[in-house]
């Protein structure tokens, strides 16, 4: 499989504007912000890696659990109090980038 840009995030090869990191998830800005804050929420672990709600397994089935905690503790680290959270499922649903990522979408700025 080739790496996806957010591979290449993740492993500091290509600049992003991080606003969350864990040892487990990162939050960083959307490049073309839907809302005025608009943050996508990725697992940075290798074997966290799904690269679509489509594809995921038992073995991923925690993954976007994940996801939504880190975007709640995000949202409460901030005082956001109203947000939208989007998941783009395959291809046909918008998903133009096949590593799962959670759209983060408030209409509060940071
Ligand atoms: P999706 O349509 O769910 O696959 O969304 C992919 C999102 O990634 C889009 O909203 C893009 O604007 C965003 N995106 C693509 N490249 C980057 C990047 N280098 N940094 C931040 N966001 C990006």
């Amino acid at each position: 499989m080739q790496p996806t840009i957010f591979h290449k995030i993740i492993a500091g090869e290509i600049p992003a504007d991080i606003v969350y990191d864990t040892d487990e998830v990162l939050g960083f800005k959307d490049i073309h912000p839907q809302a005025p804050t608009h943050i996508l929420f990725i697992a940075k672990l290798e074997k966290d890696f799904v690269s679509s709600i489509i594809d995921i397994t038992d073995q991923t089935a925690h993954v976007p659990t994940k996801l939504i905690q880190a975007a709640k503790e995000f949202a409460t680290e901030q005082g956001i109090d109203g947000y939208q959270l989007k998941f783009h499922c395959g291809k046909d649903g918008g998903q133009e980038v096949f590593f799962l990522h959670l759209h983060f979408l408030s209409q509060q700025s940071l």
